[in-house]
């Protein structure tokens, strides 16, 4: 296994990825009993890593090891999937018109060939290799760049690679944004992209050149819209888990708080009060809460922290990169903390007064990755729904619809192109072929020429 690592090393990214054109070449990977052992493997491999994985996310992020466990909740994914995929590649016959008799219509899913993936540091593990099981159950061929920012994780992500794949099938290829774009130069047949919305269009303009298509799962500022008509409680409590769990460093974490003014003291009250709750009296010495990823963010959120009046925390100790959960109000939609995505512990808090202003205000900004909607009114609720537009939406909670591999993830306009997760990450990676057969027993002649007195056979055709 060492020797395999070692070949790697000494590899160029071209011969890696000539080796993977010519494996998918070989059709293995087109054999559905191959992907399900491959994703076995995978399986295994995680559940065998799992110490090194939450001991690398915790050198990086400081994360807990429950939170650590939220990298390999796709394991579930992976055991769905492997029940499924039979049924996924299968192909599906659909209807063909009557003009076209004899005939037979059906749709194949077919794998794209070598695909790449490039992955964030947030959640550098889950991100790098939730994507890959999509490719594998697809039938691809995959490299997956790790983010070198979670510099331990991206370690274990190569490492279980190398240990579990020929790299001829898989490969992990670490480094930095040079390796990043120098991957980028290279002709894949699809790229798997999560990351910021200034690299996702680095990254589309390079895959434009070789005509690659893409999935980029990005970010953006997630609004968190507070009726007056709520559960109070369990509302100031989700509001407060999503936004703090990896210190706010989540795609989909809550990024401000627009609250109606009627329940705007008592509900930052109960925030501060879960706050205390969840991470004591000084989070700093609390074992559940994360540190910042390195002094690059930690610098750029202490900047935003000189933005309005602090409702709690706002503390920070540049020594280990902490900083506290964070409310802030006295916002205003100039402020220098509402012209960018957060991706951090601080929560500034907009009032309104009406729920169209709210909406309006939504909708003056790019498209969300998530919004959320805390109501018990179903009216408002469908209201919200039909007259925003966002990646994802969660209603009465918040973060918790990334779980759901049911719903398909991913982004709208500046938040993102495509999605993934259970069946839609099988979608992602294939390319569904349409397929036509035509019976030669029998031959309507109509559409050939000479046309003579044809047209109004014609007319009726399309006009039936
Ligand atoms: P990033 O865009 O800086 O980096 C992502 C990857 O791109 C890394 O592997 C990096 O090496 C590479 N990269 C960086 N600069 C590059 C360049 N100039 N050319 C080519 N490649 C380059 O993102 P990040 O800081 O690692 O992650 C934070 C962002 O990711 C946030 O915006 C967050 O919202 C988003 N995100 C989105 C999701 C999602 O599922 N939609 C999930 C997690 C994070």
């Amino acid at each position: 296994m060492r020797r395999k690592t070692i070949l790697l090393e000494q590899s160029s990214i071209r011969d890696i990825l000539e080796a993977q054109r010519q494996f998918f070449a070989t059709g293995k990977t087109k054999n559905v009993d191959f992907r399900i052992e491959q994703l076995k493997r995978l399986k295994q491999a995680v559940s065998d890593y799992q110490e090194q994985i939450t001991a690398a996310v915790k050198a990086d992020l400081n994360r807990p090891k429950f939170e650590a466990y939220f990298e390999l909740s796709f394991l579930t994914e992976i055991s769905d999937t492997i029940k499924k995929l039979k049924s996924w590649t299968k192909p599906k016959k659909v209807d063909t018109p009557i003009e076209q008799f004899p005939a037979g219509a059906k749709i194949y899913p077919e794998p794209l060939g070598v695909v790449l993936i490039i992955s964030p540091w947030n959640y550098p593990f889950q991100l790098a290799i939730s994507p890959l099981l999509g490719a594998i159950a697809a039938g691809n061929c995959a490299i997956v760049k790790p983010s070198e920012i979670a510099t331990n994780t991206s370690k274990v992500v190569a490492d279980l690679i190398a240990h579990t794949f020929e790299p001829a099938y898989v490969a992990a290829i670490t480094g930095g944004v040079e390796i990043s774009q120098q991957l980028l130069t290279e002709k894949f047949d699809y790229i798997f992209f999560t990351g910021g919305t200034r690299v996702g269009k680095i990254v589309i303009e390079a895959a434009a050149k070789n005509m690659t298509p893409v999935t980029l799962e990005l970010g953006g500022k997630s609004p968190c819209i507070v009726e007056s008509d709520i559960q109070l409680e369990y509302t100031a409590k989700r509001i407060t888990w999503g936004k703090f769990i990896n210190a706010g460093q989540t795609c989909v974490a809550p990024d401000y708080l627009l609250v109606n003014q009627a329940v705007k003291s008592d509900l930052l009250e109960k925030i501060k009060q879960y706050i205390y709750e969840f991470y004591g009296e000084n989070p700093a010495s609390s074992p559940d809460y994360c540190r910042i990823i390195n002094e690059q963010q930690f610098s750029r959120l202490t900047d935003l922290l000189k933005d309005g009046k602090i409702v709690v925390g706002g503390e920070s100790q540049p020594g280990d990169r902490y900083i506290a959960p964070t409310v802030i109000e006295g916002i205003s939609w100039d402020s220098p903390i509402m012209q960018e995505e957060i991706f951090g512990p601080i929560l500034p808090v907009l009032e309104y007064s009406d729920l169209s202003e709210a909406i309006a205000l939504v909708n003056s900004r790019p498209k969300p990755l998530a919004l959320y909607f805390f109501s018990i009114n179903k009216d408002n609720q469908r209201r919200v729904l039909r007259e925003t537009s966002s990646g994802n939406v969660c209603i009465n909670d918040t973060v918790v619809q990334f779980a759901v591999t049911s719903l398909p993830f991913g982004g709208v306009g500046n938040s993102g192109i495509g999605s993934y997760h259970g069946k839609a990450s099988f979608n992602t990676f294939s390319h569904y072929k349409s397929v036509l057969n035509k019976g030669l027993w029998f031959d309507l002649s109509i559409r050939y020429a000479p046309y003579k007195n044809k047209v109004n056979l014609i007319k009726k055709v399309i006009f039936k």
